[in-house]
């Protein structure tokens, strides 16, 4: 489904360590939290981990020209099957984008890559007397970029 010559390009933009074909890494991307039969792995055929909005803009790019699907994967606590590439393709990990890029005290906004664990914005936030309310269990893992798609808890809008 995903051409060698794609393959190669895609590791051109991410580099040998954060892009993954192996079986073993790719069964790791298989499946979130939804609840699925055993049988029911969906297993991606690349992994990449962008680590930069720049990154992630070229890779789409490319899945574009070739005609091949992308799914964002973070924490994969989702519990309706929304990180799981049903059709193979690109697993975009999102983890790697996990910086705090401004927190403005004046405005309360805070800007941050979409990676970035709930529990680990919260840390840093607590530095400035402040907090995001959307409080999962799975904040430890859970990603705001998931967050935001899922449109989860309409509390911290
Ligand atoms: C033990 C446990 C406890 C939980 N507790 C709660 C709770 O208390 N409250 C609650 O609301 N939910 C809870 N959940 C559900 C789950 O944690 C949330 O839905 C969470 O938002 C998923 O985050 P994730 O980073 O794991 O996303 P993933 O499962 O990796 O992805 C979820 C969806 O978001 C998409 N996505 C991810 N990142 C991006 C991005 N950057 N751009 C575009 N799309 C993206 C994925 O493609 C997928 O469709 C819980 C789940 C578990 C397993």
């Amino acid at each position: 489904m995903v051409p060698d010559e794609l393959i190669e390009k895609l590791r051109k933009i991410v580099g040998r360590e954060r892009l993954k074909t192996s079986i073993e890494h790719r069964l790791a991307y298989s499946r979130d939290w939804a609840p699925m039969l055993a049988s029911d792995a969906y297993i991606p055929d690349v992994v990449v981990k962008p680590k930069s909005t720049e990154e992630v803009a070229e890779i789409v790019k490319l899945a574009n020209e070739y005609k091949v699907p992308v799914v964002p994967m973070a924490g994969l606590t989702g519990m309706g099957g929304g990180a799981v590439a049903v059709k193979g393709g690109i697993a975009i990990d999102t983890t790697g984008l996990n910086k705090i890029l401004e927190v403005d005290t004046q405005n309360l906004t805070v800007t941050v890559q979409a990676g970035i664990t709930i529990a680990k914005l919260n840390d840093e936030l607590d530095k400035y007397g402040l907090w995001f309310p959307h409080d999962p269990e799975s904040k430890r893992v859970s990603t705001i970029g998931a967050a935001i798609a899922c449109d989860n808890d309409r509390v911290w809008r």
